[in-house]
């Protein structure tokens, strides 16, 4: 076990927002013993390219609540109509080594997280703005008016819950929105009472 612990780094936001992709972009930039990203369980179906593993463990509902009910999932959710759950034992391996973790998972997991680890870091990821979401949601031309006015409304009503967290990144510009979140990082490990009896013994103090 390392002297330290690692933080667990909770980051939620509206889909369209950019999580998986900054979330991509803090792993490219540190090194795996510093910071893991925590590989969820689901019972969704695989979409296509998606590795069992990489992506996600897919899971039948079965094996999904009998890991619920063996008290291996750190959170779980049902978000639509499938089931999400973080995995505790590589959480927990990670941080005891000293990794620091970041889960990626929906509002409703997080307020599980802050419940049972209220230590956690809760960074939320904003989309540029609703017209700009608009315009990308548009621009897909894959989904009809009434489905593009649904999911803002979802986004409005998913934007509400900021207040239950820590910090907020908007995402306008992708490499400025990693740099804000590693910012975030290294601010959460230089505060004061998490190394004040290592500094004060090293500094003779
Ligand atoms: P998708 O099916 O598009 O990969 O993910 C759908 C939603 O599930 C996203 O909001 C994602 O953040 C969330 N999610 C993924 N893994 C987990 C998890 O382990 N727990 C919870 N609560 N939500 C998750």
């Amino acid at each position: 076990m390392s002297e330290k612990r690692g933080k667990l780094f909770v980051i939620s936001g509206p889909s369209g927002a950019g999580k998986g992709t900054i979330c991509k972009g803090l792993l490219r930039d540190s090194d795996p013993s510093k910071l893991a990203l925590s590989v969820s369980m689901t019972t969704r179906k695989p979409r296509t390219g998606e590795v069992d593993g990489v992506n996600y463990f897919f899971k039948t509902k079965e094996e999904f609540m009998q890991e619920v009910e063996r008290g291996g999932l750190l959170e779980y959710a049902a978000v639509y109509e499938n089931y999400y759950g973080t995995p505790k034992a590589y959480v927990e391996e990670k941080l005891d080594a000293g990794t620091d973790v970041i889960l990626e998972i929906d509002i409703q997991g997080a307020m599980n997280v802050k419940k049972s680890r209220p230590e956690s870091v809760f960074i939320f990821i904003l989309p540029p703005s609703m017209d700009v979401l608009r315009e990308r949601l548009t621009g897909r031309g894959t989904e009809t008016p009434e489905a593009v006015e649904l999911r803002l409304s979802k986004t409005r009503s998913e934007v509400a819950h900021i207040k239950d967290y820590d910090y907020y990144v908007v995402n306008d510009d992708l490499e400025r929105a990693i740099a804000d979140t590693e910012a975030i990082f290294n601010a959460e490990h230089r505060k004061v009472k998490d190394g004040v009896s290592e500094i004060l013994k090293n500094y003779g103090a």
